[in-house]
């Protein structure tokens, strides 16, 4: 097969819970052996690339900070940096201080909403204010729960839906399905659309955000969706596959 990159997801995608996927680090040296280049790309925004990749790493996944992007380092690298009030965590605020934007709760060019186990009415209540008053509303990823090991924990879009019920007001969103984080990829691969396969879990993200940049997706049965869920896809996959072996079958030979 033709290609000269390769997008990973992660999360049901490289690993799950505390495990890499079978199979992900052997197809992850394979590539690098022959000289393709490979991003990490998450909607997952509470923490920094290194931390990310430091767990990658440790699952036994080849991993360098520069290959991974979260919807966070996205978001600070899309906007112009300015005054931001965040809801969020470290990935979100570290990434905010490295792009120059100053916190500011009082008159803020954007309100920033993203994963914050710490929410609460208060970040509610300014996040509404700020909003009302004119400041940008904006969202590092549109997910609305995530599955963790002991079961489903509310996600950012969560928190984003409250402020967009009190406010009234849609954000704009960087993460997937969203196609910018998959722009701002290609154009730090400097590869075009055509060139680049996407690998997702996610029908509703990773699949809709790969074929928007006209990218060839791989949708990974090992996640969060099933083949029982393609019917009711938004956009069908380029191939579908259940482990890493089958993909090396397609994709390098
Ligand atoms: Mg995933």
């Amino acid at each position: 097969m033709n290609f000269k990159g390769v997008i990973f997801d992660l999360d049901g995608t490289v690993y799950r819970g505390k495990e890499a996927i079978p199979g992900a680090a052997d197809f992850i040296h394979h590539l690098r052996d022959r000289a393709i280049p490979i991003r990490f790309v998450t909607n997952r925004a509470n923490r920094p690339a290194g931390d990310v990749c430091q767990q990658l790493t440790g699952m036994g996944l080849d991993c360098t900070p520069a290959d991974v992007l979260t919807s966070a380092d996205a978001t600070a690298a899309y906007l112009k940096p300015g005054r931001v009030y965040a809801i969020g965590e470290s990935g979100l605020i570290e990434a905010l201080d490295r792009h120059g934007f100053i916190r500011d709760d009082q008159s803020p060019d954007y309100v920033i909403v993203s994963f914050d186990r710490e929410f609460n009415f208060k970040k509610l209540s300014t996040a509404v204010r700020l909003i009302s008053n004119g400041a940008q509303f904006v969202a590092t990823n549109p997910d609305r729960a995530l599955r963790l090991e002991h079961g489903i924990s509310p996600g950012t879009g969560s928190l984003v839906a409250a402020v967009q019920a009190a406010t009234g007001v849609a954000p704009l969103i960087i993460g997937k399905p969203e196609r910018r984080i998959f722009d701002m990829v290609l154009k730090d691969m400097n590869l075009a659309g055509s060139d680049v396969i996407a690998i997702g879990d996610n029908l509703d993200t990773d699949i809709p955000a790969g074929q928007v940049v006209g990218m060839r997706t791989v949708l990974i049965l090992t996640g969060i969706s099933t083949r029982a869920d393609l019917a009711r896809a938004p956009v069908p996959p380029t191939w579908v596959v259940e482990t890493y072996a089958e993909l090396e079958g397609i994709l390098l030979v």
